[in-house]
């Protein structure tokens, strides 16, 4: 044991003398805006308040798929939690939007040749129409790509289409390995029944090898027959796979309840603190209140919409006053037609300007910085203010950002900025019943809040 004892005296005297110095170093500074930005992170790190609105959001409102009744739920919490929290003009903002249901019945198995039955865990894209009671059972062709598709479209009449275009694992933006492979997903079911397919069958979009099939929205074509379409997951997709590889006839059988239900009313959540000299600029933070019905829907996008609720709950309790108006936006309905997005762009909203906004819509994760959808000229007034995040490794601002709900602000020319998160776990929950309370870090979703409380009370300060 001695041996050990000078080692551990000399660790303990630099770790003391690390501490010594990182507690009393940065007061020494005189950037701008630093002791504000400390201020943010003891006091976001100390409370992790994000973390408790997130619990209440899962375990009490839950999931909350677009025009249910968990919905409208939801649109209350987020009002509520506002008025409560003090905010400034609390109000909703009505928005129509579809009202698709799953239903009770998803159920998916393989039948081989000699008639055995492998259950496999299947569940409806949304927006898919169902099966009969009956359900769908047709033979199987695979499919990489649609291309394949089109040159086997001679064999694909009466089977069901099964798309097995896995995630490019080799990318190191696990979004862009998403993005690679969410076609299948999105226009499976139109690629199918263009070459006379009775259903698509598509490999979960994630690189997780588990039982969880997950899901997301897919889409019709009025002039294309409509055919279900379902998610497998990924240990299904690679059994299937194998066993057509030595049964090329075996079957698959497909029973799914899910049906459209005509529109509904919606809103999106709006809460702000008032710029204390230039009110009419406007800094939106914003995030999506709706969810699939899988999980609790807490990446996806709880995180961000209790992000965007703390943000302004640490700027507003700390005293800080901006300049330029913060609000806070609840989108409703990004996972299924954007709708609040839609309506928040186009409402007139007369002596306003909207100068920036920022979305929150990749997880609860670590924060590493934002992307800023800006031209070159205007990039650095953002870029500049990458110090004050440096502190938690959030400080890599880059060119290229934005985010689905404030897309339509980006086309009335609004700079749109995304936050940037460690995502290499997201795709392991998004859209799935993987996606519960507890995969997020109270410390890692505080973060982000305070991420986005920095950088948008530094930009109501000094504008763009
Ligand atoms: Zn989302």
């Amino acid at each position: 044991m001695k041996y050990y004892i000078f080692p551990v005296l000399l660790c303990s005297i630099l770790f003391f003398s690390f501490l010594t110095f990182s507690q009393t170093s940065p007061q020494s500074s005189t950037k701008p805006y630093e002791d504000d930005a400390r201020k943010i992170i003891s006091e976001g790190l100390q409370s992790c308040k994000a973390y408790s609105m997130l619990q209440d959001l899962c375990l009490n409102v839950g999931s909350r798929l677009v025009g249910s009744p968990a919905a409208e739920k939801a649109v209350n919490w987020g009002k509520e939690l506002m008025l409560k929290l003090g905010f400034q003009n609390v109000h909703t903002e009505v928005c129509t939007v579809p009202h698709w249901v799953r239903g009770d019945v998803e159920k998916g198995s393989i039948i081989n040749s000699s008639g055995k039955l492998i259950p496999i865990n299947i569940c409806a894209l949304g927006g898919s129409i169902g099966t009969t009671e009956n359900g769908i059972e047709a033979e199987v062709l695979e499919v990489k790509s649609f291309d394949e598709l089109q040159s086997l479209k001679d064999e694909a009449r009466g089977k069901i289409i099964f798309f097995n275009r896995a995630m490019d694992k080799s990318k190191i933006n696990s979004g862009e390995a998403y993005g690679g492979a969410v076609n299948q997903r999105g226009s499976g079911a139109v690629e199918a029944a263009k070459v006379g397919g009775v259903a698509a069958l598509v490999r979960s979009m994630t690189m997780q090898l588990d039982n969880v099939p997950h899901t997301g929205s897919m889409h019709y074509v009025d002039t294309i027959p409509k055919v279900p379409a379902a998610a497998i997951s990924t240990v299904g997709a690679n059994m299937l796979d194998s066993l057509l590889s030595i049964d090329k006839n075996l079957k698959v059988k497909i029973q799914l309840s899910c049906q459209t239900l005509p529109d509904v009313e919606s809103a999106n959540v709006i809460g702000e603190i008032k710029g204390s000299e230039k009110p009419e600029e406007v800094i939106v933070i914003g995030c999506h209140l709706d969810s699939w019905d899988k999980g609790h829907g807490a990446h996806d996008d709880g995180a961000g919409t209790v992000h965007v609720i703390e943000a302004l709950r640490l700027i507003k309790d700390l005293g800080l006053k901006p300049k330029r108006t913060i609000r806070a936006v609840l989108f409703m309905n990004e996972e299924f037609g954007l709708n609040g997005g839609i309506a928040y762009a186009k409402k007139d909203r007369p002596g306003e300007k909207h100068i920036c906004a920022i979305e929150t819509d990749a997880g609860g994760f670590t924060p590493r910085g934002f992307g800023v959808g800006a031209d070159s000229i205007t990039f650095p007034k953002f870029s500049k203010w990458s110090y004050l995040l440096d502190p938690i490794d959030a400080g890599r601002i880059t060119r290229g950002g934005g985010g689905a709900d404030i897309s339509e602000l980006a086309k009335l020319g609004v700079v749109t900025i995304g936050l940037r998160v460690d995502g290499q776990r997201y795709f392991d929950y998004h859209h799935s019943d993987n996606d519960t309370f507890d995969k997020v870090h109270p410390r890692e979703l505080e973060l982000g809040a305070v991420a986005i409380a920095i950088f948008s009370y530094v930009i109501a300060q000094e504008g763009i």
